[in-house]
């Protein structure tokens, strides 16, 4: 499969590095670049990846939510945290348009809430780790699970859509917020850290985790 073009791969907002410098070395044509364009130092930014898109999958998973029950194992299993997972109010989900697909969130510590689960299309390797780990499997169709691989080119402008605005969802008070605000009994009464599916609600980044292991 072709690689995205440069004007795809990089997204809008990137910052001025990745645009002048990252985009050229991603098109193969880092020897163009002028020497002024480095920095003088020899270091460059960090956390620079995220902005670089592959779109390699052939096949990305696309999730069903309504046999998820709620696990978390695709969030956890994934090697480049390209499947995502968060929770809301529901009030927040009744308001959201149909591109968020979410589901009631089955937990006694954080009831009125949905999940949503997300999938970044360009990130995916398409490595299927996240659906050979799904437990959930349809009744009525066994080989159906609550995320099967499909066609990347048929899903891929309604999951970038979905993605897009799972990205966008505000951080929920009743974790993120509480977390760094230092309230962690009132935290750990909701979501809990230390349980691998909790922790799945945490965007997988240095400085957020930080915060939670304050
Ligand atoms: S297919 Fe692999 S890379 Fe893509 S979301 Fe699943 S685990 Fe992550
Ligand atoms: S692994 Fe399957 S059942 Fe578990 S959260 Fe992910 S999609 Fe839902």
């Amino acid at each position: 499969m072709d690689a995205l073009p440069v004007s795809l791969a990089i997204p809008a907002g990137a910052p001025d590095f990745v645009t002048t410098v990252t985009a050229q070395l991603i098109a193969g044509n880092g020897e163009l670049l002028p020497v002024s364009a480095l920095p003088p130092d020899g270091t460059f930014p960090t956390a620079t990846a995220q902005y670089e898109k592959r779109a390699l999958a052939p096949t990305i998973p696309i999730w069903d939510p309504s046999i998820c029950i709620d696990c978390g194992k695709c969030a956890i299993v994934c090697p480049h945290s390209s499947i995502r997972m968060t929770v809301f109010p529901d009030a927040t989900a009744d308001a959201a348009p149909a591109v968020l697909l979410h589901k009631a969130f089955k937990s006694r510590e954080l009831p009125g809430h949905s999940l949503a689960i997300a999938v970044a299309p360009d990130d995916c390797t398409g490595c299927a780790l996240c659906v050979d780990v799904c437990p959930a499997h349809s009744k009525e169709n066994p080989e159906h699970k609550s995320i099967d691989m499909a066609d990347a080119l048929a899903h891929r402008d309604a999951e970038r859509a979905r993605w897009e605005f799972f990205e966008r969802i505000p951080d929920n008070p009743a974790h993120l917020h509480l977390v760094v605000s230092l309230d962690a009994d009132r935290f750990i009464a909701r979501l809990d850290k230390a349980k691998p599916r909790d922790a799945q609600f945490f965007m997988p980044a240095p400085g957020t985790w930080l915060q939670i292991t304050k």
